[in-house]
């Protein structure tokens, strides 16, 4: 089989430009060279660092949220404790240390990940042997129970599409072939009546970024919350509408050229929150907080100075350093921010105020 950009090409050249969301998913799950299908992309050693694989702190705090938000709603049991995309299995192995504090919780406790990779899954099965974990491809196998479910760093690998403001119409960012290389197109103007609501607050010639394939799964997350109680707490790098392009490729730690090697590169946009919010009417979202004042309202600097007590030297500082790293507003503090969503009239959860 020949390399997946020279696949990309011939199929280019059969059917015409694909969008980018055709695009991105086809680099992240080509089953032999799919960046996510094929490789652990996380850590030091890989591509990018997530929240959770920087300290145990983040899953201890992401678990006690959820296990007081299942107390505040009368511990239904048995309720399902899902993850979107949980990676290397860290931030469930934190979660239900920490949740373990609680009666009853990991008793009555189904835990249900959703993980595409065959990859990861196999390093998440590793990871979690002594948790009742059942694997799902997708979201709409989460089963009809209670539904506490966190996703972190999940919905900026989602496939967006892009389109540019051209008057009254816009023109849709294409992935086709320049000087046969893999490069951005412009198709011709098209009438969008799904981006109305965009036109005011994005300028002419400026990016708006769309990810389709968020929308059922914010349905599934929908209905079973509203339908059975629960709540879903989302982190993630962006804003309450993304404005401009924010599409980039990772690697190594640094931004590289998202065209040049599919499949090398881990390829993600920001997260637009009001499009998800909006995607789950039925429920009560809560007003967006940036991480580092969620985390401080958790409780993260008293966390951090208990552990601090038992170490010396080297692990102390970067104990520290990761403390800093999750909170400050110049690392991840400011950039990654939180939104839950529960039922109308359940309490909203540790941390976090309802966006009224
Ligand atoms: N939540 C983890 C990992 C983030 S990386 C952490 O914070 O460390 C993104 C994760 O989402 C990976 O596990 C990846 O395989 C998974 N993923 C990406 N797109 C997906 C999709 N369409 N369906 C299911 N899982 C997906």
């Amino acid at each position: 089989m020949t390399g997946l950009a020279e696949r990309l090409k011939a199929r280019i050249r059969a059917l015409g430009p694909m969008t980018l969301a055709e695009y991105m998913a086809e680099c992240h799950f080509d089953p032999v060279e799919g960046y996510y299908a094929t490789r652990d992309p996380l850590g030091a050693a890989g591509d990018f660092t997530t929240a959770p694989e920087i300290s145990q702190m983040f899953g201890e705090l992401v678990g006690l949220s959820l296990a007081q938000s299942w107390l505040d709603q009368g511990r239904p049991a048995p309720f399902q404790l899902a993850e979107l995309g949980p990676g290397r299995g860290t931030l469930m192995t934190d979660i239900w240390r920490a949740a373990g504090v609680v009666p009853g919780f990991r008793e009555s406790a189904r835990v249900h990940l959703v993980e595409a990779s065959p990859h990861l899954r196999a390093i998440q099965a590793h990871r979690l042997s002594d948790l009742p974990v059942t694997w799902h491809a997708s979201a709409g196998e989460l089963p009809k129970l209670p539904l506490w479910l966190v996703a972190n760093e999940f919905f900026d690998a989602l496939p967006i599409r892009q389109f540019q403001r051209d008057g009254t119409a816009w023109r849709e960012r294409v992935v086709g072939l320049h000087e046969g290389d893999l490069a951005l197109g412009l198709t011709d103007p098209m009438p969008r009546p799904d981006l109305a609501h965009r036109r005011d607050d994005t300028p002419e010639g400026g990016i708006v970024e769309p990810r389709p394939a968020a929308l059922p799964i914010m349905a599934v997350i929908e209905d079973r919350i509203a339908e059975r109680g629960g709540a879903a707490l989302i982190i993630d790098y962006g804003d309450w509408r993304s404005r401009g392009d924010t599409f980039q490729a990772l690697r190594a730690h640094a931004p590289t050229d998202s065209f040049a090697e599919p499949g090398a590169a881990d390829l993600t946009a920001h997260v637009d929150f009001e499009a998800l919010a909006h995607a789950a009417p039925r429920l009560r979202a809560s007003r967006l907080a940036p991480q580092g004042v969620w985390l401080d309202r958790l409780g993260i600097n008293q966390r951090a100075a208990r552990l601090a007590e038992s170490l010396t030297g080297g692990d102390l500082v970067s104990h520290l350093a990761a403390t800093r790293r999750l909170t400050h507003p110049a690392e991840m503090g400011n950039l990654f921010k939180v939104l839950a969503l529960v039922a109308e009239g359940a309490p909203m959860l540790p941390g976090l105020e309802p966006n009224e």
